[in-house]
């Protein structure tokens, strides 16, 4: 099978890139950018400070390990979420836990990521404010103190994290910066999550009153972590800023995928967090306009990214085959002047012949023009036009 079409396709995207005319290039009107109340400046150097810790992410989470581990503290590695609910089962059986009070679910990816709420559901175990145990998000693991950083907390929350007999914190690998100095700017960066307002922020070392364990759980991120190229989609910090920019999800909705990832860095980050098979189409999920970088705090180049992993779904030969053949041909009839000059209903029958049923059924066919581009013009100028 011929990559020739998926090369020029790459290499005319790269040129998209370059280009930078940005959003008017696309014939999309220009946005106002949403606020970074962070200077630029130290957002960008913290990105440098979170591409550091993805780099030597196995020395990262060790030292983190070693600070956070102690009397009181205990850390679980977690390959996948199988992982995570065997744990927990034990932790029920040794403190006899019948509830558990959880944060909202629908605000905390890690939550829903894991399906915690069924999990509990399905082990009987009840949820209640004043839970014999509390579940907590760690926002953000600070490797040279072995702290946690806890956004959103209200004064209730801290109560919680100092008074109950057990605490039990989730995060990912991926959430990690070497040093605490950043946790402010994180805070500031954050804010935009919470309408701009300030977000409460809790940093928690140890508490002496109760035990706190905390999950690091993998879940496929070192798929995307083994690609250098990608690498960089894992120190996205998931403000949020993109997602209400970008012009795609904002006409297919928040959770497209059936799936509770989503957004510009999704593109780039689902098809090996999930399978390749199921999810390789949301790479090309994306016009390349830009408006997510404008955004983004820690200027993440996103596109680049994107590129690069439709170069790495092509060299694994994970492009559909009935796609590639269909658009060989496809590129071949309209990159024929003879085609595409003859008759118009032809060139709808040829046309429909190549898209697959599929595609015919859920999308609206538009129609050719009455005449080519050449003939109009042509008639133009003959008209003084
Ligand atoms: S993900 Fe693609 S389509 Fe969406 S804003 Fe970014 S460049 Fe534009
Ligand atoms: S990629 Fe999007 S969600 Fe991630 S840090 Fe940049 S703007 Fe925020």
């Amino acid at each position: 099978m011929n990559n020739d079409f998926y090369t020029s396709f790459l290499d005319s995207s790269r040129k998209v890139i370059a280009d930078k005319s940005g959003p008017a290039a696309f014939g999309l009107k220009e946005r106002p950018v949403p606020a970074v109340a962070t200077e630029r400046a130290a957002a960008e150097r913290f990105r440098l400070a979170l591409q550091r810790s993805i780099e030597n992410l196995d020395e990262e989470l060790a030292r983190f390990g070693k600070q956070f581990s102690g009397k009181r503290n205990t850390v679980f590695w977690a390959t996948d979420y199988n992982d995570v609910f065997d744990c927990l089962k034990k932790l029920f059986k040794a403190y006899k836990i019948k509830s558990v009070r959880l944060p909202n679910v629908n605000s905390s990816t890690v939550f829903r990521e894991l399906g915690i709420k069924y999990f509990l559901r399905d082990a009987k175990i009840e949820l209640a404010e004043e839970g014999d145990m509390q579940f907590f998000v760690a926002d953000l693991m600070l490797a040279d103190t072995g702290s946690l950083v806890l956004l959103n907390q209200s004064n209730s929350g801290f109560g919680r994290l100092t008074n109950s007999k057990t605490n039990v914190f989730f995060t990912t690998i991926d959430r990690i910066v070497g040093s605490s100095d950043w946790a402010e700017v994180y805070q500031q960066l954050m804010s935009y999550r919470n309408g701009g307002g300030s977000q409460d922020m809790i940093v928690f070392r140890e508490s002496e009153h109760c035990n706190s364990y905390l999950f690091i759980i993998d879940n496929q991120r070192t798929n995307v972590l083994r690609h250098k190229e990608l690498r960089q989609a894992l120190t996205c910090i998931g403000c949020g800023r993109c997602n209400d920019v970008c012009p795609v999800y904002q006409t297919v909705g928040d959770e497209p995928y059936n799936n509770v990832f989503a957004g510009p860095v999704a593109n780039i980050t689902l098809p090996y967090l999930e399978t390749i098979e199921s999810y390789r189409h949301v790479a090309y999920a994306c016009t390349l306009c830009g408006r997510c970088e404008e955004v983004c705090p820690i200027a993440l180049p996103i596109r680049d990214m994107i590129v690069d992993s439709r170069q790495i779904l092509l060299e694994n030969n994970a492009v559909d085959k009935d796609d590639r053949r269909r658009l060989s041909i496809m590129r071949k009839m309209l990159s024929s002047r003879k085609k595409m000059n003859g008759n118009k209903l032809m060139r709808r029958h040829l046309l429909l012949k190549f898209l697959s049923s599929d595609y015919r059924r859920t999308h609206r066919i538009l129609p050719f023009a009455n005449e080519t581009f050449n003939k109009s013009m042509k008639k133009q100028s003959e008209n003084g036009k």
